[in-house]
């Protein structure tokens, strides 16, 4: 630009010039004055004419130059300026996004729930960092079967499925390796076969980031996020997720921690049972529940026969055995009945069947009874049977109130003992 304007400015007055030179040397002609004269006055024309043009010419060329100059000057104060802008762009994102870890940090500290803490881990990535785009998955580990489980998902497409429920060939590296991972374009990451992960679910990915949540050393689970597109996140984008994900491993330690209390008060210890308490408040619950839907609820009081002697004989270890064994028959016999079981006191269990009426009840606690008999179980390498007397009591029927239907379900069992044990009695 500067070029030309600069020969616009200074080819007018050169043309001008040669022009009236033209016009005075034709005068001159015209007027036949002496040749040489003449010629002298032309060539001395032609030399003042050729020396201005030279002039100008490296005149001209100097601005070139420095024309040229100015636009390489010009061309990296813009690329400067681009980048400038970018960095203030990235400036700006990681400013929102620091910000917004303050208020999760207090989201985080208000909640002790496993599952709102997973919540709101997984909402805060995939609103700050994918722009609540793509795909959020958050993985619990299975510790007892060293496996994955998903424990969370947040998807753009509310239709979309996640089949990998126990985490694909990407979430298998990140729990080997314990380490983060960034695939900025699947098509071109070696690591991974593109081909073979599209056939394993529905879903396309082309980038993904993911991180560990680790604690002692010990893996607790994968924060991992998701995007159609490739080249959807960067190195920051990981950073972030990472620290968010180191965030995680303090919430996320406090809420198990928590979780494990819960379930160690509400369940007994040697047979993974409800508790007594735990029992009567949700027996409270229910049976206010099915009396307004006019519904069924009956109550199992079992107690195993002369376990005193069975003590006596093999121990009161191995009788702790014969305890976590019932334990699991009850749960296993009575588990399409989806019932809730407690162990009331000592060798004594109690069975809540909701739904289920008197009859059915007390079918369902003979064939329980039958299973119990028919168990082997084995003690000091002897086979040994045990027995248990039934009582069945029901909501309604017997009684209104469920404190009483406690006892009510108690006395049957006592008629059962008294009619000389294993057997089942209604009241
Ligand atoms: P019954 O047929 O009349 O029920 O006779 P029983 O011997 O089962 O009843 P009793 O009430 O006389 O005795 C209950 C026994 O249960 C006494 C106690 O040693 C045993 N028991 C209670 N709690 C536990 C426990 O946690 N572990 C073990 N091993 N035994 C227990
Ligand atoms: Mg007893
Ligand atoms: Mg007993």
């Amino acid at each position: 630009m500067h070029q030309n304007s600069a020969r616009k400015k200074i080819w007018p007055y050169l043309l001008s010039f040669a022009v009236i030179l033209l016009i005075i040397n034709s005068v001159f002609f015209h007027q036949k004055i002496n040749p040489v004269v003449f010629l002298g006055f032309f060539l001395s024309n032609i030399f003042i004419f050729s020396f201005l043009l030279k002039f100008y010419s490296a005149k001209i060329l100097l601005i070139q130059s420095g024309a040229e100059h100015h636009q390489e000057e010009i061309n990296i104060i813009a690329v400067e300026n681009k980048k400038n802008q970018e960095q203030t762009k990235a400036l700006k994102l990681k400013i929102t996004r620091y910000d917004n870890l303050k208020k999760l940090i207090e989201e985080l500290n208000r909640s002790l729930k496993l599952d709102t803490v997973i919540g709101v881990l997984s909402l805060a990535v995939y609103k700050l960092i994918s722009n609540s785009t793509g795909v959020a998955l958050f993985y619990l580990v299975d510790n007892q079967y060293q496996k994955l489980n998903l424990a969370h998902s947040i998807k753009e497409d509310t239709e979309l499925v996640v089949l990998s429920k126990e985490g694909d060939i990407f979430d298998q590296w990140v729990l080997r390796h314990s380490s983060q991972l960034i695939i900025e374009d699947l098509k071109n990451d070696f690591r991974f076969d593109a081909d073979s992960i599209s056939s394993q679910d529905t879903r396309s990915v082309l980038s993904l980031i993911s991180s560990p949540l680790i604690s002692n050393n010990s893996l607790l689970g994968l924060l991992r996020l998701e995007s159609k597109k490739a080249g959807f996140f960067n190195q920051d984008d990981l950073r972030f997720l990472s620290l968010v994900a180191d965030l995680g491993v303090v919430a996320l330690e406090n809420s198990l921690l928590f979780q494990k209390t819960q379930d160690l008060a509400i369940h007994d210890n040697l047979t993974a049972l409800y508790t007594r308490g735990y029992f009567i408040d949700r027996l409270k619950d229910e049976a206010r529940r099915t009396q307004r839907l006019d519904q069924h609820l009956s109550l199992m009081m079992i107690d195993i026969d002369f376990f005193k002697q069975y003590n006596d004989k093999f121990g009161h270890i191995l009788g702790d055995l014969v305890l976590k064994k019932m334990g699991i028959l009850l749960k296993d016999t009575l588990k399409e009945f989806t019932p809730l079981i407690c162990r009331f006191g000592g060798e004594e269990f109690l069975v809540m069947l909701s739904g289920v009426d008197k009859k059915k009840s007390f079918i369902i606690a003979e064939e329980l009874r039958q299973r119990i008999q028919k168990e082997k179980i084995m003690l000091r390498r002897q086979v040994t049977h045990i027995t248990v007397s039934i009582g069945v009591a029901s909501l309604s029927l017997d009684t209104k109130d469920e404190d009483e239907l406690v006892q009510q379900a108690d006395k049957a069992m006592y008629t059962a003992k008294e009619k000389g044990r294993n057997r089942v009695c209604l009241i």
